[in-house]
């Protein structure tokens, strides 16, 4: 089975090690901390960077380097994926850990959560263990106050040994303290001497037993800490060791006789390798107990009352669900209506501007077929991606990002959980679902927050059932037209909102019979179990929000659409003007592909449409309109009646409407989500089902969506 490479030890390894400095001084301070905690926010604020944040654990799936310069020093920060220990549970554990060993890092700072610091500190304490080149951040100090929580920093400094400084990552200059502490560390000549966490006897007693040989013969790593690992057995530590060593440490006589004499004193304790690990965490609960124990300090007693009443409503077995459809249809809503008028304003814009264009070329004397293949091919089909999806993206993005910024992402992910598990899949998929709305290429890449590789899979294959920002305008338009009404009053725009809440929630409910289908097929499995941490609810920054959604999402997801469009618009310009036996090209293609697309409720121009569309969804509703005018160009449509009665003209019913709607949601995905997928899977076999998978299943939908739908209207 094709994994993502992060999961094995070696390529983890020989990502993280790809360390690109400016100049050879730079310093490598690696930022580490629990997920959500505001690692990538302090990241973005000391780089200038824009690494995805937002209110829930999980995004950062891979490191990410920026630079920053301070006081002299210009450093190279690297945002490692949030992880809850080193012991590596999982991909994003094993990148980071694998970075904190072998990365070489000068310094990391481990970011802690300040409304729970203690349990925070178990990461800490474990980096301890590998290396004392540490700086506790203490972040989200404006939460902790707000919830009566005091933190003595200098009392836990003294304690772990290592610097510790408050901050709140959302303002520029806490950061500042933080990094001073790291300009002091790295200026030390000796290295500082952390806390050492005291196992109970036996473990001891094991470790001092190997770790002299060890210290002999690794000096690059913390011996006690490798005794450790080397009696956890962990294997995927010890592949990615011996890569870093660049020999097999365990074909080491000497350490071999010591770890099975050390092996023997805990088994003479009753500890087998499968108890090691339990006692080993325990140590690590009662050191983060014992810092805490005099040093935080709770004011009030239940300051989380106010969180766990909200999520009494929004995850409640009656309330959770109506909340969600509820507010899915707002944000439609807001999007459609609100898109409505920018896109006649930009639409008149772009064409006014061919007008002027056209001039100059006359003006010019330029050919007429280069006219047609640059302005009416390039521009037009250009234009009207550009005037269709920007201003819905600009709209749906912002209110997207917000209800993410929140925190309310992985409460949808709650509700959506238990019926993930009953089709043996991960619950986690609801996040990447949610990431597949903006762009599916971004969802499958957001799978990595799934660590089971089977339900991973699942997820990749079945994003695509998610409409991503290229399918939204041609379903909006289409249910406009056909269903609300081309006149679009505020009560039609209710109606097409719902209407698409609709088609969203039929695709939601297709990836759930997929993935069920998957799971009892090509892969079988139980589901894994796993926590789903509700993170806390915070206030999204609004100016923040608006600002990294147009210019991360919307210009992105834009950008790369209007790459598509303009030589897509080019090749149908071609296909619409060469002619064969007096017949353009496109209809050539579109007759023969004809009977077969009636009996899935299309015809042959829809179909082709969509086959051509595969580099980008967007441009599928330009090319069914260009075929179909006979000047062979898109021509300017004043409004969305005319396109209806373009539509109803080349024989549409709402029949042809609702099949071509669920062929949009049902279809194989874009060529950068297949390549995203290959890229994500490394194996074509897997790249191929994921295309063929929803195309069946799309075919099978509209076969007997239209079939029906002709018993009832004949
Ligand atoms: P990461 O997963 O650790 O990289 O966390 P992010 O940087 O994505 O931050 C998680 C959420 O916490 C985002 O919504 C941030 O805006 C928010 N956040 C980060 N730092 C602070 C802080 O100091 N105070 C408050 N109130 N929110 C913060």
């Amino acid at each position: 089975m094709g994994l993502t490479n992060d999961s094995t030890g070696k390529k983890a390894v020989d990502s993280v090690l790809d360390i690109k400095k400016i100049a050879p001084g730079d310093r490598v301070i690696a930022i580490a901390g629990n997920p959500n905690v505001g690692k990538s926010t302090i990241f973005n604020s000391l780089t200038g960077l824009n690494q995805h944040t937002g209110n829930w654990p999980g995004k950062t799936v891979a490191n990410a380097q920026g630079y920053c310069r301070y006081g002299g020093s210009s450093y190279v920060l690297v945002d490692i994926p949030g992880t809850y220990s080193l012991m590596a549970h999982s991909a994003e554990e094993i990148v980071a850990r694998n970075f904190i060993c072998f990365g070489e890092p000068d310094a990391v700072i481990i970011v802690c959560d300040a409304t729970c610091l203690e349990r925070n500190l178990n990461l800490v304490l474990q980096t301890l263990e590998i290396t004392g080149k540490v700086v506790v951040c203490v972040n989200l100090m404006d939460e902790a106050r707000k919830k009566g929580i005091r933190i003595d920093f200098d009392a836990i400094s003294q304690k772990l040994g290592v610097p510790v400084t408050g901050t709140v990552a959302r303002k520029k200059k806490t950061l500042d303290k933080l990094m001073q502490s790291i300009e002091k560390l790295l200026s030390k000549q000796e290295e500082e001497t952390p806390l050492i966490i005291k196992y109970i006897k036996p473990i001891e007693d094991a470790v001092s037993l190997i770790e002299p040989i060890i210290k002999k013969k690794v000096k690059k790593i913390n011996s006690r800490w490798l005794s450790l690992k080397l009696l956890d057995h962990d294997e995927t530590l010890i592949t990615a060791l011996n890569d870093y060593l660049g020999y097999v440490l365990l074909d080491d006589y000497e350490i071999k006789e010591g770890l099975t004499k050390a092996e023997q004193v805990l088994s003479d304790s009753g500890i087998t390798s499968d108890h090691l690990r339990d006692k080993i965490v325990a140590g690590l609960v009662l050191t983060a107990e014992y810092i805490c124990s005099d040093t935080v300090h709770f004011d009030k007693n239940d300051y989380n009352a106010r969180d766990r009443r909200i999520d009494k409503i929004l995850t409640g077995k009656w309330t959770g669900f109506p909340i969600m459809i509820v507010l899915l249809l707002g944000v439609l809503w807001l999007t459609i209506t609100g898109a409505n008028y920018p896109s006649a304003l930009l639409s008149d814009g772009l064409f006014w501007i061919e007008e002027r264009i056209t001039d100059l070329f006359l003006h010019l004397g330029v050919p007429d077929w280069l006219h047609g293949m640059l302005v009416l091919g390039v521009y037009r089909v250009l234009a009207w991606v550009v005037s269709v999806m920007l201003p819905p993206m600009a709209i749906f993005f912002p209110l997207f990002t917000l209800l993410e910024d929140s925190g309310y992402l992985p409460r949808i992910a709650f509700n959506l959980d238990k019926y993930f598990k009953k089709c043996r899949a991960c619950g986690k998929q609801a996040l990447t679902m949610c990431m597949g709305f903006g762009c599916n290429a971004a969802g499958v890449i957001g799978c990595r927050i799934i660590d089971s590789p089977r339900e991973r899979l699942i997820a990749i294959l079945t994003n695509n059932f998610v409409p991503c920002n290229g399918r939204f305008p041609t379903l909006i338009a289409i249910l406009t037209m056909f269903f609300a009404g081309a006149a679009a009053g505020p009560f039609e725009s209710v109606f097409s909102a719902a209407l698409l809440t609709c088609v969203i929630v039929f695709g939601i409910f297709i990836t759930l019979i997929v993935s069920k289908i998957l799971s009892g097929t090509i892969l079988k499995g139980v589901p894994s179990s796993f926590t789903l941490e509700l993170p806390p609810f915070r206030k999204p920054q609004i100016g923040k929000v608006i600002v990294r959604s147009i210019f991360d999402r919307t210009l992105f997801v834009l950008g790369r659409a209007a790459a598509v469009a303009a030589p897509a618009g080019l090749v149908i310009w071609i296909m619409a003007n060469v002619n064969i036996n007096d017949i353009t090209l496109l209809t050539h293609c579109s007759r023969f592909l004809d009977s077969f697309a009636k009996l899935l409720g299309l015809d042959g121009v829809i179909l082709i449409a969509f086959i051509l569309g595969l580099p980008a969804n967007e441009i599928v509703f330009p090319i069914i309109i260009m075929a179909y005018m006979a000047s062979g160009s898109l021509m300017e449509l004043d409004s969305l009646w005319d396109l209806k009665q373009l539509l109803v003209d080349n024989g549409w019913t709402w029949i042809t409407a609702v099949s071509t709607m669920l062929f949009s949601l049902l279809h194989w995905p874009c060529s950068t989500t297949c390549l995203t997928i290959k890229k994500e899977t490394q194996s074509l076999k897997w790249t191929v089902i994921s295309f063929i998978v929803p195309t069946v299943i799309g075919i099978i939908v509209c076969f007997i969506f239209a079939s029906i739908a002709r018993i009832f209207t004949n």
